[in-house]
C-alpha cells in the first residue's frame, strides 16, 4: 500500500503547539513509508480562517523541515466540486435542506439543555417531502443513519463505537452556500487517497459522522489514528486561553528553541522507544510507528524542553547554531558588531544557556558599548583604591602572546593571588570595566569573548574614569 498522509489545519489562529505534534507524527509516518505527505489548508469557514495564518503555517513547517510532497491544497479552490456532490447528495436524497431558523435551533438548544440532554438536531425537516419556502435561507445536512453503529479501529486507541442515535444529522453546506470542513474533509480525503488520517482526540466525534459520509457516498474509509491532548502543568488542556505556557510555535521559536528541540520534544511527547531520548531526523523517520503512541494525556513539561535545547545548542555544528544566533540578535534588536568573535562568545556561554534567547542576552552584555557606568557600579567598584589593580590587570593583559582561554586563566589566577585579601572587589571591578555590570559570570568566560582588543579598550577606559574622577586627589 502506498502511504499517504495529510496535514490539514484550519488557518484560523498561529499555530498551536499541538498541531505541530500531529503534523510531525503525519510526516513521520509518512516518510517512515516513503509513502507521501500533503498539506491541505481547510479555509472554508471564512469568518475565522485568515490568509496570514496560511503564511505562518506554511512558514513554520519550512522551519521545522516538515516539507509536503504537493503544491499545498486549498479547499477555497474546490468548492464547485464540493457543491456539485452536494446537489447529487440532494438529489439522491442522502441528503436534504434545513429551513430551520436559528430562533428556533436556539429554543431546541434551550429545551434540550434545561432537560439535561446535549443538543442534538431534532431532524425537522429530514423527511419534508416538497419545500415551500424557496425564498428563505437554508442549510443542507445529511441524513445520517438512524439506526446501529459506526465502528472504526483506531490504529492508536483501539476498537471504537458509536450508535447512530448518538449523532445527528450533520450540516454539510452552511447558509451562505459554503461546505463546512466535516464534508470538505470527507471528500478530500478521498479523493486524494488518504490511507491514514493522524490528528487530534478532539476530533474523535468527527470520525463516525464522516464514516457515515464516505459510505453513503460508496468511498473507501481510511485508517484513522487519533493522538491524546497535551495538557499543561495543570492537567488542564494546552489553550490558548491558559497562559502558564506558551501555545504557540511561534512563541517558542521567538524564545530561541531549535527546530530540532521542538521535533525530538514533540515526537517524546506520546510516544517512546526504548529508553531513548535523542533522535536525529533520519532517526525518527527509521523509528516512528503508531503502535507506540500513548493512549492517554501528556503533560508539556518546559524543563524537558529547555534540557533538550541545551543539547542541542552545544551539540550541533557551531557554524549552524551562529547562523540562528544572528536571527535571534534580529528578533531581539541587537546590533552585533563584526569584530567580535560570535565563535568565542557561544562556546563560553552555551553551556549555561537553555534558549538562543539566553545566549543572545549574554552577548549583548558583551557588545553594548560602555558610554557610562552605572552610578551604582562605578561608585562601589570604580574606586581610586582599584586603580593599581585595574592597571596591573591591563599591563599583564597587554602582554599576553595569545588570546586563548587556558593563558588568561593563568594569569587571573595568578593575579587573583595578588589581590587574595580584596577578591570579591578584584572580580567585580573588573566585571564593571568589562560589561558595566557584576552578572556572576566567570572573568575568564567574559575576557576571552569580549576579545583582546575590546577588553584592554575596556579596562583602559574604567582607568581614564577613575582618574578624572579622583584627580582632585591624585594631583
Ligand atoms: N482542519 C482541522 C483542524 O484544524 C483538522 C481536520 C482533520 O485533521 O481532519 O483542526
Amino acid at each position: 500500500m502506498n502511504i499517504k498522509t495529510r496535514f490539514a489545519p484550519s488557518p484560523t489562529g498561529s499555530m498551536h503547539i499541538g498541531s505541530v505534534r500531529t503534523a510531525l507524527y503525519s510526516w513521520l509516518f509518512a516518510r517512515h513509508y516513503d509513502g507521501e505527505f500533503i498539506l491541505r489548508i481547510e479555509n472554508t469557514d471564512y469568518n475565522r480562517c485568515n490568509y496570514s495564518f496560511v503564511k505562518d503555517i506554511i512558514d513554520n513547517l519550512n522551519w521545522l523541515g516538515l516539507t509536503w510532497d504537493r503544491a499545498p491544497f486549498f479547499q477555497t479552490d474546490n468548492l464547485k466540486q464540493y457543491n456539485l456532490i452536494i446537489k447529487n447528495m440532494l438529489l439522491n436524497k442522502v441528503a436534504y435542506k434545513c429551513y430551520c431558523s436559528l430562533e428556533r435551533l436556539q429554543k431546541l438548544r434551550n429545551y434540550q439543555m434545561s432537560k439535561g440532554i446535549k443538543f442534538r438536531y431534532d431532524n425537522k425537516c429530514r423527511d419534508v417531502k416538497y419545500y415551500t419556502k424557496f425564498n428563505q435561507p437554508y442549510v443542507v445536512r445529511f441524513k445520517n443513519p438512524e439506526f446501529g453503529i459506526v465502528s472504526f479501529n483506531d490504529k492508536i486507541r483501539g476498537l471504537i463505537n458509536f450508535k447512530n442515535t448518538e449523532l445527528d444529522d450533520l450540516v454539510i453546506m452552511r447558509s451562505n452556500g459554503i461546505p463546512t470542513y466535516n464534508f470538505c474533509s470527507v471528500i478530500d480525503d478521498s479523493n486524494m487517497q488518504i490511507t491514514h488520517v493522524i490528528r487530534g482526540e478532539e476530533h474523535i466525534n468527527n470520525t463516525p459522522r464522516q464514516i457515515n459520509m464516505l459510505n453513503s457516498l460508496e468511498k473507501s474509509i481510511p485508517i484513522y489514528a487519533h493522538l491524546p491532548i497535551i495538557l499543561d502543568t495543570n492537567g488542564k488542556k494546552m489553550s490558548k486561553r491558559n497562559n502558564t505556557l506558551m501555545n504557540n510555535l511561534f512563541d517558542y521559536r521567538k524564545s530561541g528553541y531549535l527546530p530540532e528541540s521542538i521535533l525530538n520534544y514533540l515526537l517524546r511527547l506520546g510516544w517512546s522507544y526504548k529508553n531513548k531520548e535523542i533522535f536525529s531526523i533520519d532517526e525518527m523517520k527509521n523509528l516512528f510507528n503508531l503502535k507506540s503512541v500513548n493512549k492517554s494525556s501528556c503533560f508539556f513539561d518546559i524543563k524537558k524542553l529547555q534540557w533538550l535545547n541545551n543539547y542541542y545548542i552545544n551539540k550541533l555544528p557551531r557554524n549552524y547554531i551562529i547562523c540562528n544566533l544572528k536571527k535571534q540578535f534580529d528578533n531581539d534588536e541587537l546590533n552585533h558588531f563584526n569584530n567580535f568573535n560570535l565563535s568565542n562568545c557561544v562556546e563560553v556561554f552555551s553551556q549555561r544557556c537553555q534558549t538562543l534567547k539566553q545566549l543572545s542576552d549574554y552577548c549583548r552584555l558583551i557588545y553594548n558599548n560602555i558610554d557610562n557606568f552605572k552610578s551604582n557600579l562605578s561608585r562601589k567598584y570604580l574606586k581610586i583604591d582599584f586603580i593599581n589593580c585595574l592597571t596591573d590587570v591591563y599591563n599583564k593583559l597587554y602582554l599576553l602572546d595569545v588570546w586563548i582561554k587556558d593563558d588568561i586563566s593563568v594569569l587571573i589566577k595568578k593575579m587573583s593571588l595578588n589581590y587574595k585579601n580584596n577578591l570579591s572587589f578584584f572580580y567585580m571591578s573588573l566585571r564593571v570595566a568589562l560589561i558595566n555590570n557584576i552578572t556572576p559570570i566567570s572573568l575568564i568566560s567574559l575576557l576571552y569573548a569580549i576579545g583582546r582588543k575590546h577588553s584592554l579598550q575596556r579596562i583602559k577606559k574604567a582607568i581614564f574614569y577613575i582618574y578624572k574622577k579622583y584627580s582632585k586627589h591624585i594631583f
